[in-house]
């Protein structure tokens, strides 16, 4: 009867709340109010993948579910992106019958880092991609290994791994068990051998603290490690990326699968090689999974072309503190053929939560810019002072740096003040603040 009640509750609120335009969590937190282990009573399918990890979950899993509805397979996904157990409940409950089946064959879903141990309390995936843990989110999630104790207490005995072997960290998952599969990338042309950062991840070893030791880094500390003193190091891959032209845009998976990319940042290449390994494992041919996944264009808006008066750019969604996404993003801008302008809004935080803590712009190595490729630097919103300060620490010759407190004043300067291609470099909470005066080109 709680079971009934529970669904007909996040049911009946999720409708009332799409006709308020309310957010997806609230339907869920009311179903488990009326029934705590609600997701532990829902008649499952036969497979349920989820994705967890600091940095590109959503776009894996949009990836996974394209190339699953390509090959006609039933699928469910929480597109919402709502993906802590409130969100999660919503969107399970939402695709059950009255009775409690789930109506699809597959469920596919994207797991909050912190709060996926709640959520797969009352069930197990049957696969389960960690992609990856950064610094994230610091105010709200606290130190990489903090979260780290919080993915290790989600993961049941029973479910299949699958785990990027270039992260140290998360290769200590897959210790001691038999059911992983393991992806990861061949030494590349782009790689180095010491840590390109501010600070380095990657220098002890998160078995035994010991010097951890590379034979190569595709950026930060992911890349090929091993320990000196206890033996832990990369594991042999089950999917391998063999070979990247970020240049051109193409990827080589297993010395054979050929895949074109939409936008050649090679974090677009981890979650590439993520869903490509997920696809397989659950069984998908890989001819049929290269197909779908070439060219695929993200929808969820982490990368977006404008136009701004006679100028072009593009706008690459970096996650406020979180010094991988940006510098990813920072990389990306400043290793382009042609020159361009960089623009680096912060102005509100998180769109989520408040915090005014700016200590994260000092994990960025933003000396990446300090190149042939970056003609001027626009510092721009709330934090631009921050940003100035932090900027007054670089190599950056000071004549390229603008900074504008009022991001409309900046735009307009943009907009008469040259022909070069635009970087936006921003988070989702500032993004429509830049957009919104342009006009978009997909
Ligand atoms: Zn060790």
């Amino acid at each position: 009867m709680r079971k009934f009640l529970a669904i007909l509750v996040c049911k009946l609120s999720r409708f009332a709340g799409k006709l308020l335009g309310k957010g997806s969590s609230m339907p869920g937190k009311l179903a488990l109010k009326v029934c705590p282990n609600i997701l532990g009573k829902i008649s499952l399918p036969k497979y349920i993948i989820a994705v967890t990890g600091s940095n590109g979950k959503t776009s894996t899993v949009e990836m996974i579910a394209h190339v699953m509805e390509d090959a006609g397979l039933n699928i469910a996904y929480n597109k919402e992106g709502s993906n802590q157990i409130e969100g999660v409940t919503t969107f399970i409950l939402n695709n059950c019958t009255m009775g409690g089946k789930f109506k699809k064959d597959y469920i596919l879903i994207e797991s909050d880092e912190r709060y996926a141990k709640y959520t797969f309390k009352h069930f197990s995936p049957t696969h389960y991609v960690i992609v990856n843990l950064y610094r994230d989110q610091l105010t709200r999630n606290g130190h990489p290994l903090w979260v780290y104790d919080a993915i290790k207490e989600s993961i049941p005995e029973s479910t299949k791994l699958i785990l990027n072997a270039d992260d140290p960290l998360i290769s200590t998952f897959g210790e001691g068990r038999k059911n992983v599969v393991w992806y990861g990338m061949d030494n590349l042309s782009t790689d180095t051998n010491e840590s390109t950062g501010v600070y380095d991840d990657g220098k002890y070893c998160p078995v035994c603290g010991g010097k951890l030791s590379y034979d190569y880094r595709h950026f930060n500390h992911i890349g090929s490690f091993s320990c000196e003193k206890c033996g832990f190091k990369k594991h042999n891959t089950n999917y391998t990326v063999t070979a990247a032209d970020l240049e051109e845009g193409v990827v080589e998976i297993d010395g054979s699968t050929e895949i074109g990319l939409a936008f050649t940042g090679i974090y677009n290449v981890y979650n590439i090689l993520a869903a490509y390994a997920a696809c397989c494992t659950v069984g998908i041919d890989k001819n049929q999974i290269s197909t779908s996944l070439n060219n695929f264009v993200l929808k969820n808006g982490r990368i977006v072309r404008f136009k701004l008066g006679d100028r072009t750019g593009v706008l690459l969604a970096s996650k406020h503190e979180n010094s991988i996404s940006y510098e990813q993003s920072l990389t990306y801008a400043a290793t382009r053929k042609t020159p361009g302008d960089v623009v680096v809004i912060v102005d509100r935080i998180s769109r989520k939560y408040y915090t005014g803590d700016t200590s994260w712009l000092w994990d960025i190595n933003f000396d990446i810019l300090n190149s042939d490729s970056v003609n001027k630097i626009y510092l721009m919103g709330l934090y631009c002072s921050d940003l100035e300060l932090r900027f007054s620490y670089t190599n950056i010759p000071k004549e390229k740096i603008k900074v504008f407190s009022d991001i409309h004043a900046g735009i307009e300067e943009l907009r008469n003040g040259g022909k070069e291609e635009i970087y936006v470099v921003t988070c989702f909470s500032d993004k429509e603040k830049f957009l919104s005066e342009t006009t978009m080109l997909q």
